[in-house]
């Protein structure tokens, strides 16, 4: 838990493309939905995009959640890597292929830098699929931790080329 336990809202970004991405996302949805301290507060649409890294893979799919929690990030890193495992990711190249990847990018005003955790996530800002999903679910307003920026100026700093929404 966190020290006072007050609940604090969180973004997570969300990724497949193996097996069936889609199905993927939306298992990877209710299980987070039913950690412990946990309440989902909402779902994106799913966007497909280009990979990061190494081109010779599939599309991807993606999406973001709005959540809010008592967990500590780095309690609910361990619940999101627990989820990632049961949808069978096996880690072998870095940005390579996977069944899920869940990724903490805010946590609450929070800045964490350690060993396992990085927030607001190292990425965030450069990246369209986890940009607009998030846009799509949270306060155009938000402040980004640590940039000293919000949420709408990095989209609007960020082309969605290569992003498109999948019609329901
Ligand atoms: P990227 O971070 O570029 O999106 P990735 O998501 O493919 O890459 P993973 O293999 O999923 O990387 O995770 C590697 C490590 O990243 C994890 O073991 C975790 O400790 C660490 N990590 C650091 N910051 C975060 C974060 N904000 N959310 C999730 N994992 C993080
Ligand atoms: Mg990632
Ligand atoms: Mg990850």
């Amino acid at each position: 838990m966190n020290m006072d336990s007050v609940a604090v809202e969180v973004y997570l970004g969300l990724g497949s493309n193996l097996g069936n991405p889609i199905a993927n996302l939306k298992s990877a949805c209710t299980a987070i939905s039913q950690i412990d301290g946990v309440q989902l507060l909402a779902l994106s649409p799913f966007y497909s995009s280009k990979p990061v890294g190494p081109q010779d893979q599939p599309d991807y799919v993606n999406a973001a959640i709005r959540l809010s929690t008592h967990l500590s990030a780095q309690q609910l890193l361990e619940q999101l890597q627990a989820i990632e495992n049961q949808h069978g990711r096996i880690r072998t190249v870095r940005w390579g292929a996977r069944t899920l990847d869940l990724d903490i990018l805010l946590y609450g005003d929070s800045q964490v830098h350690d060993s396992q955790l990085t927030i607001p996530h190292i990425e965030m800002s450069k990246r369209s699929f986890v940009l607009y999903p998030l846009a799509d679910i949270a306060p155009a307003g938000l402040m980004i931790p640590g940039l000293g920026t919000t949420l709408a100026a990095l989209v609007a700093a960020c082309p969605a080329e290569g992003l498109e929404k999948i019609p329901l």
